[in-house]
């Protein structure tokens, strides 16, 4: 996804390199090429501008050091404000002193977050916790047996209104999944609910309603990294919404262009937690700030 980007700033990086000495004109240019290059990826203007006033200042103010030369010296300030910009330290899942811990999935239709909530299982699953899938998207027709179909094939039971009843009310099955999962010993809850296609009262009031219901320890925002500059309304809307604790980027396996889904943790404060890359129960891991710079810088 990333690919232009990362090689247009290794392009411009590579510029520099061999220059003995680098003027402050020559700052201001790699600093313009570089802030095209994060336009072009989609990156979101607030953050574009940012993280070029960091590298300006930074690079400007760096003395110059015995170890680095100062083309290796702009480039560590370019990475260091790159994982800045993506959230700093990694950041863990926080999991309840009482168990159960219970995860709130919330985005638009077809951000991913039913194959989500498996990836999460199964990896959870991975670590010797015992999660529980709960459906609560009770408006799309196939949602429930679709989250069944993931559920078994992570290995893990899912909470679901009895057949027949497939219209109950979501916020009911959230509350009584959690009598469930005390009863079956279940130390994680992930609880899957409906989107729509774009943003929409009643949808947000829907998973505000069982937020209330469930109080849970984390609410992720699910975001489709294709869906370029709608990723950062998106993530406004769902943050005065529903509030959001953490951020999963999906299809990061896809073409579109995804700095707009980078721009998410510095527009709405909330960080990076994981990444999805595909569509099988594997693609899928923890977001490190450090190492997706690294990627990008090449
Ligand atoms: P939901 O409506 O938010 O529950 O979204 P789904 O989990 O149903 O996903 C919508 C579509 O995106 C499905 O076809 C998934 O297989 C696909 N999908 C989900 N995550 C990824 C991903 O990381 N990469 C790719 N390429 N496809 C994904």
């Amino acid at each position: 996804m990333f690919d232009t980007l990362s090689d247009r700033l290794t392009s411009v990086l590579q510029n520099l390199r061999g220059k003995g000495r680098l003027s402050d004109a020559d700052i201001d240019a790699t600093a313009r090429e570089i802030r095209i290059a994060l336009l072009e990826a989609d990156v979101a203007l607030p953050v574009v501008r940012a993280f070029i006033a960091g590298v300006k200042d930074r690079a400007k103010g760096a003395e110059v050091s015995g170890a680095l030369n100062p083309a290796q010296q702009v480039i560590k300030i370019v990475n260091e404000e790159l994982v800045g910009i993506l959230g700093g330290e990694t950041r863990r899942l926080e999991h309840a002193k009482n168990p159960p811990t219970v995860i709130l999935l919330a985005g638009l239709q077809g951000s991913g977050k039913t194959t989500l909530s498996g990836k999460l299982a199964k990896w959870l699953s991975g670590q010797g916790h015992t999660p529980m899938l709960v459906a609560c998207d009770l408006q799309r027709p196939n949602a429930v047996t679709q989250l069944q179909v993931v559920g078994e094939r992570a290995g893990v039971p899912v909470f679901a209104p009895e057949p027949g009843n497939g219209t109950g009310d979501p916020v009911d099955v959230a509350r009584r999944s959690l009598d469930e999962a005390k009863r079956a010993q279940h130390d994680v809850v992930i609880v899957d609910t409906a989107g729509r296609l774009g943003v929409d009262e009643e949808m947000m009031r829907q998973a505000a309603d069982i937020r209330d219901a469930v109080s849970p320890d984390e609410i992720m925002f699910v975001v489709d990294a294709m869906i370029g500059q709608d990723a950062v309304s998106t993530a406004e809307a769902f943050r005065d919404g529903v509030g959001f604790s953490g951020v999963v980027l999906t299809k990061l396996d896809g073409d579109a262009r995804g700095g707009a889904a980078l721009s998410v943790r510095h527009v709405t404060g909330q960080p990076i937690m994981f990444a999805s890359n595909g569509e099988k129960l594997e693609d899928f891991d923890v977001f490190h700030p450090d190492r997706m710079a690294s990627r990008i810088l090449g």
